[in-house]
């Protein structure tokens, strides 16, 4: 029987439990912990419910590398599941190289006072992870994770090379609230309002936050809609492991009211990581902000509408000639909900982790080691997607929209 250990109640989290709970042949014996326990013990409470899953929750506070070993070894799960912030990442991965698990995210590390994801923390864990003979597997979300499987399956199935690579991430759903994020609102804006970094000729180049934008049309009905380059976090990644890449960009969509709130936030002060005094105490304007934005757990019920995430990718196929594929996931907000509690955004980020944790569980992507998911084999968790509520498609296009 495989125990695991999900740590995180927030949005994802919810989701991850929902779907470890569906897959009962892989996941025997499911623990959820986060630092508030009511929130666990709410979503267990549901869990049951849906699915008559029993699920056992804890307390944790994943900053304390002790008390994550100390819980690790209580539980003795297989794996950790680890569905909290970027913040967590290295004291979860020590934790579980000192209890000797296997480790899984959906983020990659950032330090707490700089606004900026690197690979470089994580990736310096390869030969202890090896040397362990344990499994790592980072950023097993969407985006990042659909979208790096995405790339190795073009990579394995259709083409020879692949210059370029355009993610793009269509949220055309909507809550009715003036302004709420999708996900962790501290994680989702420190994100949107850096510098953009991207993949060009083979080397990074830096412009300002949204400062390129076009507009696109998605498949499905989805509609039209503006997106903007922005920085994210498996260009890293893909630049590295995809052969012959020489042009990456990200783009996300975002509506004209969330970055007409966006540049007020920004420009009164609130969304600065820098400490402020306030009246004897040190607070951090973006974490005061988080506070009274809305939760995004508490976005499902209000959320209508589609998300379509997917690659657009260009080089020369098998035989030579050249080839656009767009690869592609359109998900509904209100099905998400339905099935799970949670809006498609914490959606599509929980079902790859599951998968993620399937693959690893049942001997598919066991190699000793830190890894991201490009470097593996797509076939299988491409095969999960469409039985797990994210059925993917798959394009031949005339031109390639960003050309
Ligand atoms: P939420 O803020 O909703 O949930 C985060 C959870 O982590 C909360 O339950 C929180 O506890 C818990 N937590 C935070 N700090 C600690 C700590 N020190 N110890 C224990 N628990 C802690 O975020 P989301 O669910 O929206 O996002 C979860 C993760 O998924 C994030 O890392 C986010 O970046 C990532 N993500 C990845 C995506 C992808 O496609 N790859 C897309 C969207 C999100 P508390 O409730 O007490 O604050």
């Amino acid at each position: 029987m495989n125990r695991i250990l999900i740590i995180g109640a927030g949005g994802v989290g919810r989701v991850v439990a929902h779907k470890c709970a569906q897959v009962a042949d892989t996941f025997g014996d499911i623990h959820l912990a986060s630092r508030t326990l009511s929130k666990c013990e709410t979503i267990a409470a549901e869990v049951a419910k849906r699915t008559g899953r029993t699920i056992t929750t804890h307390q944790v506070d994943a900053d304390n590398v002790p008390e994550l070993v100390a819980l690790i070894r209580e539980v003795k799960p297989a794996m950790v599941l680890h569905i909290a912030l970027p913040y967590q990442d290295l004291t979860i991965m020590d934790a579980c190289l000192e209890a000797g698990v296997h480790y899984l995210d959906t983020a990659n590390y950032e330090p707490p006072d700089t606004a900026r994801f690197e690979y470089k923390w994580q990736w310096a864990y390869q030969d202890r992870f090896q040397q362990a003979g344990l499994t790592a597997l980072l950023g097993s979300g969407f985006d990042p994770g659909v979208t790096s499987v995405f790339a190795a399956h073009a990579l394995k199935h259709h083409f020879s090379e692949i210059h370029t690579l355009d993610i793009v991430d269509v949220n055309a759903g909507s809550h009715g609230l003036p302004f709420a994020t999708n996900f962790n609102p501290e994680i989702n804006i420190r994100e949107i309002t850096a510098p953009c970094r991207h993949f060009e000729d083979g080397s990074f180049v830096e412009t300002p936050a949204m400062s390129e934008s076009c507009d696109f049309t998605c498949p499905g009905g989805v509609g039209t809609h503006r997106i903007y380059r922005m920085y994210h976090e498996e260009l890293e990644s893909l630049a590295r492991h995809i052969p012959g890449l020489s042009t990456a960009r990200f783009w996300m969509s975002f509506s004209e009211n969330y970055l007409k709130h966006l540049e007020v936030l920004q420009n009164v002060g609130m969304t600065s990581i820098e400490p402020i005094d306030f009246e004897g105490r040190q607070v951090v304007p973006l974490q005061f902000l988080k506070a009274v934005l809305p939760k995004p757990e508490e976005l499902g019920p209000r959320t209508k509408g589609h998300t379509c995430i997917g690659n657009i990718m260009s080089g020369p196929d098998k035989e030579g000639k050249p080839k656009t594929l767009y690869v592609y996931n359109i998900c509904s907000h209100e099905a998400a909900f339905a099935e799970t509690g949670a809006q498609a955004i914490s959606y599509t980020t929980g079902v790859p982790a599951m998968i993620g944790a399937k693959m690893l569980l049942e001997g598919r992507w066991r190699e000793p080691g830190v890894w991201n998911l490009e470097q593996l084999d797509p076939d299988p968790f491409m095969a999960d997607l469409n039985q797990h509520g994210l059925p993917w498609q798959e394009e031949t296009l005339e031109q390639n929209p960003f050309a």
